[in-house]
């Protein structure tokens, strides 16, 4: 039911924007809600562990976080898909880690890139519920992967 979308490709401008954030007004929407589904869908049919809603075109701050063992990381670990509207990254932990990163917007290329080990975090739910949570390890990571495509920075600047 879910429509699978495009994903825009290294090189394309709107992986370079800074995304607006969701208005309150959109929270609980429909579309916010189709956006979602849309972006799980294609998140899952190209094997990732997360996007970002300028990955498909649409320059909003939303990301998904679904960390689990797959083919390029066996060693992360289950955890149910998240969908954070405007989520922010509060605190980061001083220690980082080096730790191998793809995208789906950058075929075929891999990279070593340091990240917080832990990291607190605020966001809204769909429904607009706000959360707070900290996180370690490879959701963490994949965070603040997202978090950078909302400001238009790819793993590869950071390399
Ligand atoms: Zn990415």
């Amino acid at each position: 039911m879910s429509t699978i979308l495009a994903v825009a490709q290294r090189g394309e401008s709107i992986l370079t924007l800074k995304a607006a954030e969701v208005a309150r007004t959109e929270l609980n929407s429909p579309w916010l809600k189709e956006l979602a589904a849309a972006m799980y869908a294609t998140m899952l049919e190209r094997n990732g562990v997360g996007i970002a809603a300028p990955q498909v075109y649409v320059s909003k701050r939303v990301i998904i976080v679904a960390s689990r063992p797959n083919l390029r990381y066996p060693d992360a670990p289950e955890m149910d898909a998240l969908v954070m509207v405007n989520p922010e990254i509060l605190e980061k932990s001083e220690l980082t880690i080096l730790g191998e990163e793809g995208c789906l917007s950058v075929p075929n290329e891999r990279g070593q890139v340091a990240r917080a080990e832990t990291i607190k975090l605020r966001y809204f739910t769909l429904d607009g519920v706000g959360v707070e949570m900290t996180l370690s390890g490879f959701p963490a990571r994949i965070v603040q992967h997202e978090v950078d495509h909302l400001d238009g920075v790819l793993f590869i600047d950071r390399t």
